[in-house]
């Protein structure tokens, strides 16, 4: 079954609110096996709904538009459907009963335009809204099944979940479910990934369909059978396929962050981290601090910028060569840590001072220091891009081999006590 969801309401174009609605009907309609293969936002206006109705019918066998079934002038799906059908509106016995239901219970009186909300084209079912004032409705026309449901989230959520959702696999050919996974890579590109995984992208089922997020690469991974566990196996097939081409860039799955692998690695590892910041406002703390056992491994934070930090730890850092290696090494060692990072906003000399962000990892004496170019952007952007890269660089760092030594990501085994030089490649 092919379905089509159209959603009404010029605020949604207009950026005023959120489609938060649409989220939860298409995992519904996944989970279902259901496809959805167009979605449509229209705004408030009478001839356009009717004309996403009439392009919906064409092309869909489920039609499902929310928003739009109040009392007052913009609320006009039920006369689009109307109009696009060629079926009059009449008052709904059904639909009178629940949106009087909602004033009595609330000793409200009705106003007359209500009334508007008891109209359904004939042949409709009447969908209840114990929520609200909005009766939905489901009618069945041309071998087609067109849904309205109300607007607001939570009469949309429970009238979805209780009405709408258990009259589908009726019309259903054939039962199907739809699972779906994510695997989530960084340190490579886009590009790469095309490279190196291209053909896999031409699979339809499953299908694996990349998506860019900052400095990862997401590989959502969906099959589609006719019981939950076969589409799981499915998945997993495509996802070793995936991890024989890229698996040294996977770090995590579906809800994990690049930050809890870390920080789970680093508790795992026993493996214990200070951070100096002055370019990042104390970002990559709050990141790495925000797990219950971050206590087991963050040993100090300091934010500041240079000069409070040169105040603080008693020395002039600017002027050593390397500054940014140097202040990770004094902040690992003022902690007693493994690990040290400094994020910072002084330039090597690759690119200028105002562009550039220079991030250090000193591990047990071994520093690594990497100037990077951040792309135009605010600065709570800039910053959540440095402290990505950072994320990105210790994870890298962090990725144990065999032999008990930290792994660097240009592939190359630093030994203890060797210092990489800054503009060192670790991405
Ligand atoms: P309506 O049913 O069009 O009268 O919408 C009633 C209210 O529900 C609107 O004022 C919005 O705040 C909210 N709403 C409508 N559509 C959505 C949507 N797709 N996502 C989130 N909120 C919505
Ligand atoms: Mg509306």
């Amino acid at each position: 079954m092919k379905s089509e969801v159209i959603f009404t309401g010029t605020e949604l174009l207009l950026g005023q609110i959120l489609n938060t609605n649409a989220q939860h009907l298409q995992q519904t309609l996944a989970s279902m096996g259901i496809d959805l293969f167009f979605q449509v936002t229209v705004g408030d206006n009478k001839k356009r709904i009717k004309e996403a109705i009439l392009q919906a019918s064409s092309r869909s066998d489920l039609v499902i538009i929310c928003g739009g079934l109040g009392p007052t002038e913009d609320d006009l799906t039920r006369e689009a459907l109307s109009e696009a059908l060629g079926i009059p509106l009449a008052e709904h016995p059904d639909a009178r009963i629940i949106t009087e239901r909602f004033f009595k219970s609330r000793g409200i009186e009705m106003s007359s335009n209500n009334l508007k909300q008891a109209l359904a084209p004939q042949g409709a079912v009447i969908l209840d809204n114990p929520l609200g004032t909005a009766p939905g409705l489901a009618l069945d026309y041309n071998r087609k099944l067109y849904v309205l449901v109300p607007g607001p989230p939570n009469e949309f959520k429970n009238m979805i979940d209780h009405q709408v959702a258990p009259m589908l696999p009726k019309r259903m050919e054939a039962a199907a479910v739809i699972r779906s996974r994510v695997l989530k890579l960084c340190g490579i590109a886009e590009s790469k990934v095309d490279e190196m995984a291209g053909q896999l992208f031409q699979s339809r089922n499953p299908t694996l369909a990349p998506t860019a997020k900052f400095s990862e690469i997401h590989l959502r991974i969906t099959s589609k059978a006719s019981g939950s566990k076969e589409a799981e196996n499915m998945n997993d097939a495509m996802e070793q396929k995936v991890m024989g081409l890229l698996g040294s860039y996977v770090y995590g799955k579906d809800n994990e962050t690049l930050q809890q692998v870390v920080g789970k690695m680093l508790g795992d590892m026993k493996i214990t981290l200070a951070v100096a910041e002055t370019f990042s406002g104390g970002y990559l703390s709050h990141l790495l601090t925000s797990f219950p056992r971050c206590a087991d491994f963050f040993k100090l934070s300091a934010v500041a910028d240079v000069d409070g930090l040169e105040n603080l730890l008693g020395m002039k850092i600017s002027a050593r060569n390397n500054p940014v290696a140097e202040l990770a090494e004094i902040i690992r060692e003022k902690a007693k840590a493994d690990i040290g990072i400094a994020i910072s906003g002084i330039s090597g000399g690759l690119f200028p001072a105002d562009q550039a962000v220079t991030i250090a990892t000193s591990l047990a004496g071994r520093t690594l220091c990497k100037e990077v170019l951040l792309l135009p952007g605010d600065g709570v952007e800039l910053r959540q891009r440095a402290v990505q890269i950072c994320l990105v660089l210790l994870w890298h760092t962090l990725k144990k081999r065999p032999d008990g030594r930290c792994r660097l990501a240009d592939g190359g085994i630093q030994e203890p006590g060797a210092r990489i030089q800054n503009g060192n490649s670790l991405l």
